[in-house]
Order: structure tokens, then sequence, then C-alpha cells
């Protein structure tokens, strides 16, 4: 196996799972699986996973189908946009639709009936996001539709999306949509319901990680936690009601080490040069791996206990750390990522975000997962 490794620590994942399901309950729990598992491997993840999982949460149908074809039987949501032609593959899958709009509930509703196979369906409203869903204003149009459906559609849940619930009310920009006024919103849609006197989807369900922190009265009846789940908080300073871990530990080990001489600079663009004689240690990950270029001369590994800066601009396949006159050599072990490395760390130095740290790990890297047996 190559040096370069991604370890995953399973157990950890069941822990954080337990500890969101603690705060939540009564309230489900959708666990999301999107992106290859959040960067974690979803190979690995799922088959783990599930049989503790009330729901799973993708975002795309391939995600979904991937899923299917790994043995998972977890009913599954397909969270993000689709197309009106990959319909059939819910059917042959099982899996549930997010209902973003009455053309696609009323396409879904035909092929049911005209196939006479079932299809679970949970409505999409759009509060404030304004990505996908019917919005609140033109909530009962939808809601009449899906009434109206054949006996082959479940209407079984109906769900919003926040756009900023990790932050407090002090912390909300002017033409920032407050999670308060989201759920205000979604509460009008649900009293169409009660207006009519007929019951609402038995699965409701607003909650991301933010509003899972921070907002008990957004569960409802799940929760959708993703980043959390990951033992990621979604914003550095918001409150730990839950308390979760990372599970990710990024490692590699020394593939060359040298003495570099002053006045040689290291890397393309030569953007560090060493002031004196210092020992340059050559590590096998690059930004193809998802280590990211922008991270150039700001990032730092730990080699036997010992933290050590990145010099010279991050390769494809390849970065260099300086270790100073240490004794760092050939088959050292090094840690990119967890092990006291956090990957709000790796997003300071390339100016993003923990999500985008992890799902960018690239598919090179192969993943490790440990603490599966339990
Ligand atoms: C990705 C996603 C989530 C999870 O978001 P986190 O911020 O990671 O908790 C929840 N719901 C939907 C619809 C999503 O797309």
């Amino acid at each position: 196996m190559r040096p370069t490794y991604l370890q995953v620590n399973l157990a950890q994942l069941r822990q954080n799972l337990d500890h969101i399901r603690a705060k939540v309950a009564p309230a489900k729990v959708l666990v999301v699986l999107k992106a290859n598992a959040y960067g974690h491997g979803v190979d690995g993840v799922a088959p783990f996973i599930a049989p503790y999982a009330d729901y799973i949460g993708v975002a795309t149908v391939e995600e979904g189908i991937h899923l299917r074809e790994l043995g998972i039987q977890t009913p599954i949501l397909v969270m993000g946009g689709i197309l009106r032609e990959q319909l059939p593959d819910f059917f042959e899958h099982d899996l549930t639709l997010a209902a973003s709009s009455i053309d696609l509930l009323t396409a879904a509703d035909q092929l049911a009936e005209s196939t006479r196979r079932r299809i679970k369906v949970h409505l999409k409203i759009d509060t404030g996001m304004e990505r996908i869903g019917v919005r609140e204003y033109e909530a009962e149009a939808l809601i009449e539709k899906s009434l109206a459906c054949s006996q082959f559609v479940n209407i079984e849940g109906i769900f919003t999306h926040f756009a900023n619930s990790e932050l407090e009310d002090a912390q909300l920009k002017k033409t920032m949509v407050s999670a308060a006024v989201q759920l205000e919103r979604f509460q009008e849609v649900l009293y169409i319901y009660e207006k009519r006197s007929v019951p609402h989807p038995s699965i409701r369900h607003t909650a991301n990680s933010g509003a899972t922190l921070r907002l008990p009265q957004s569960y409802f009846d799940m929760v959708r936690p993703g980043v959390l789940f990951y033992g990621v908080y979604p914003e550095r300073d918001i409150e730990r009601t839950i308390e979760v871990r990372p599970a990710m530990t990024w490692k590699s080990k020394v593939v060359f080490s040298k003495i570099t001489k002053p006045g040689r600079a290291v890397s393309y663009g030569s953007l560090w040069q060493a002031e004196a004689e210092t020992r340059i240690a050559t590590i096998p990950c690059g930004y193809g791996d998802g280590y990211f270029r922008r991270s150039t001369n700001q990032g730092r590994v730990i080699i036997k206990g010992k933290s050590y800066p990145q010099v010279g601009r991050v390769c494809m396949d390849q970065f260099m750390v300086n270790a100073g006159m240490d004794d760092v050599g050939v088959g050292d072990e090094v840690t990119l990522l967890g092990n006291g490395i956090a990957p709000e760390e790796l997003a300071d130095w390339a100016g993003t975000n923990e999500y985008e740290v992890m799902t960018s790990i690239s598919a090179r890297v192969p993943r490790v997962f440990v603490g599966g047996v339990q």
C-alpha cells in the first residue's frame, strides 16, 4: 500500500452518532454520506454505520445507487437536485425522492402509476436557501398536488434546509436569512396541513449540523447532521452542545531526506530558500491527493511528535518540510491531519473550510478503516 493513506476511526464515528442521538432523541437521525462520506470513504463508512442510522442522506442518485450496490438497506434520501430522466432510478433502487417542484412530483406520480411501482417522497420546501425546492409562499400548490398523488406515491416527509444555522443572530449580516426566520416559514407551511385538517407527512426535518447544535426547536421528527457526525463543528466558536471528535488521520512517510545548502530554493517557483544548512524531507503527497497547493509555505506536519513547517510550492504528488537539524529520515511516519493538526488548520492555510478539506482528499489516497469491530 501507498505510504500516504487516510486512517478512519469507525468507532469514533459511532460515538459521534451516539452523542448526537442522545441529544436529539426522540428525533431520528439521518446520517449524511454524500461526497464519499465527507471524504472518509463511503465503502467503509456506510456498511459500518448503516445499522445505526434511521435514514441515510446523499446528494446524487449515483451515490444512492452505489450504497444499494454495497448492500445497504436503510432508507436513502437523495437530497440534491435531479433531472426528470433520473426518476426511474428511484424506483429501481428504492431511493427516496426530494420533490423540489410540482413538475417533478407530477412526473414521479405519473411514472409510479403507469408502472405500478412505489416511490417514497419528501417534499422539499425552500424557506430561504434559494437553491432547490418550492418556496414557502408557493407550497400550498405542492401540498395540494401531493395529496392528489396516486396510492403508489408515499409522501413520507417534508423538509427544508438552513443557510446560516451555525451563526448566532448577532453574527448575521443584514443580507443573511436567520434559521429562526426559515423555521417560521417552515411552520407556516406545516400550518397548511392543520388548516385543511389533513395529517402532515410523518417525517418533518430541517436540522443540519448547526441547527442540531443550536436549535432544538428545529429537530421535528429527524435531524440531518453531516459535518458534526464526522466530528467537526460547522463553525469555530459555535457552542459545543454535543461532544464529537474527528475520525480521520491523514498519514504518510518521509520518502527522501537531505541537507540543503543556503541559497538553494525548494520546489517550483523557488518560493522558499534555506538561510542556513537545513534538512529538507520530502513527503509523497500533494495537491493531486487533496493537500492544497494554496497551503504552500503555510502548512505544518508532525514527525515523531514534533511539528515542522511545510516549505516551497506544494507539488501535485509531493511536498517538502523543513526538519531543521533534527534526525528525520526516510521511512519516518508523518501526520498531515489529525493527532494535533485540526481540520480547521488545514482549512485556514488554504483559505477554505473544513468541509472542503475533508471532501478534497482524493481517491488516490487509500482509506484504512480501524475500530470497526465492536
Ligand atoms: C449536506 C447537507 C446536510 C448536512 O450539512 P452539514 O452542514 O454538514 O450538517 C443536511 N441537509 C442537506 C439537504 C444537505 O445537503
